[in-house]
């Protein structure tokens, strides 16, 4: 990561960044650009570097933040009209964490709005367009902050990852993505989508800055009661013996189904693996073939809670033309959300009500509990698991926005990962004949993340 130093200074490369973030404004990532609050904090950084204080370890390094992290820059309206105009009177642990190390936040970024959607086309503020080629999709939820750190616009983004929002987008752009062990990093100041899959994370072009940012920003918070007490930085002992790894491969993601390129690319890793005297498994995962249904039920129920909040009194955007209080939430809530919002709320409300929960909902949460089980049994028999992280490379914009179950079939191979709790870093991994990038993802068992993040340079 370039830090500000006597010669190289915060202002320029925050000047830097604003300069490439305006050169490619027709990409439309970013919501918000930071450009007054981003040379203050730049000038304040260099002061101190002239006076010789002590800086931070992100001194001066202009960064990305997703649409859905709140911190009182800009609106934060996770990309939702129902947002517009909401300025958050608190900051993010992460944001704060991340700010204390003298990181520069430079705009907002784009994103599906509430982070429902694989494609950033579900953004009130229009798609943002795919890094490789300007006809495709950027990938989603966080298309903006992918597609900024791809165009190397900044070095790092923030990211949320409830169901494959970091990975998918990563592997669309060709930049690294991690979805860290649910609770390693707070979710304090950050839009809910599903709190108990809701993971945090970042956008990074080598594993060396994704470990970085990890030791920053993760660790125990009491203001989220689900983080995990600190095991990145206090526990040597998940670091595991490179020299000679276990990695599975699971069988069942590899067919006809899936985009010629994504399992060439995996064989050709495999190959590379195997090259370096690491061992190469296949492993019999039959229960996530559920996890797609599984997690179509409980992340919308969990959506239709935390999107209850939306009222047209406490936050942004109010509906004017309402004569009383019941057609203010009403048609506050009929223009503010998106589609695909409403037809979340719809479907949690359909599989939390009475005479429903126990077909639905109660079945889905049975199924979380056996993919929870599977993933443990996978870790006795390997290391780490290579996977596809969808069975696409990027699509063409307005492909499927209009058929949710073909967009909901993207997220085939990541959202077992977020029932589980596991983490799962997308890595770059080559490109298509017609130049779009494709991705893997390396997946580890629970509180793995650093050596995880650290096997990812067997694969470089
Ligand atoms: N594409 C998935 C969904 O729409 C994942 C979203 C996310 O991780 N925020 O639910």
């Amino acid at each position: 990561m370039k830090t500000a130093n006597k010669t190289v200074t915060a202002e320029r490369l925050v000047r830097d960044a604003l300069e490439k973030a305006k050169h490619f404004a027709d990409y439309n990532i970013f919501t918000f650009i930071n450009e007054e609050g981003a040379l203050e904090k730049a000038r304040e950084i260099d002061a101190k570097i002239a006076r010789g204080e002590k800086v931070g370890r992100l001194a001066g390094v202009p960064y990305a933040l997703k649409d859905n992290f709140l911190s009182p820059k800009g609106e934060a309206t996770a990309s939702a009209h129902i947002l517009e105009g909401f300025t958050s009177p608190i900051t993010a642990t992460a944001v704060k964490k991340l700010e204390d190390e003298g990181a520069i936040m430079i705009g907002r970024t784009n994103m599906d709005a509430f982070a429902h959607g694989s494609s950033t086309e579900s953004s009130y503020f229009g798609p943002t367009l795919n890094s490789h080629n300007k006809e495709r999709v950027a990938g989603g939820s966080s298309g903006g902050s992918a597609v900024a750190v791809a165009l190397d616009i900044v070095e790092f983004a923030t990211g949320t990852d409830t169901g494959g929002s970091i990975r998918q987008p990563a592997s669309f752009n060709g930049v690294y993505g991690l979805k860290p062990t649910y609770g390693t990093i707070s979710r304090y100041g950050v839009v809910a989508m599903a709190s108990s899959t809701d993971c945090i994370g970042f956008f990074t072009k080598t594993p060396d800055d994704m470990d970085l940012l990890m030791e920053i920003a993760s660790g125990q918070d009491p203001k989220d009661l689900t983080t995990l007490p600190d095991y990145y930085n206090n526990n040597p002992g998940t670091e595991s013996d490179d020299s000679c790894a276990k990695i599975g491969i699971i069988k069942d993601f590899d067919n006809e189904s899936v985009h010629p390129g994504i399992r060439q690319a995996l064989k050709n890793k495999v190959e590379l693996l195997k090259s370096k005297g690491h061992e190469v498994v296949e492993l019999e995962m039959p229960t996530l073939k559920y996890a797609l249904a599984a997690y179509y039920i409980i992340v919308p129920a969990e959506i239709a809670s935390n999107l209850s909040r939306y009222d047209g009194v406490r936050y942004g955007f109010r509906s004017e033309k309402s004569e009383n209080l019941e057609a203010l939430y009403k048609n506050t809530r009929s223009e503010g959300f998106m589609p695909e919002n409403k037809r979340r709320i719809m479907i949690g409300n359909f599989v939390l009500s009475s005479g429903f929960y126990d077909a639905y909902f109660l079945k889905a949460a049975k199924a979380r509990t056996l993919i929870v089980k599977e993933y443990e049994k996978a870790f006795r028999e390997c290391d780490f698991i290579l996977t596809p992280v969808s069975p696409n490379p990027a699509f063409k914009l307005g492909e499927k926005v209009n058929d949710p179950v073909a967009m909901y079939l993207e997220d085939l191979m990541s959202v077992s990962l977020n029932l589980a709790g596991v983490p799962g870093l997308a890595i770059p991994a080559g490109e298509t004949k017609e130049g779009l990038p494709l991705g893997l993802q390396l997946v580890g068992p629970r509180r793995s993340d650093k050596s995880l993040i650290k096997f990812s340079k067997e694969l470089a």
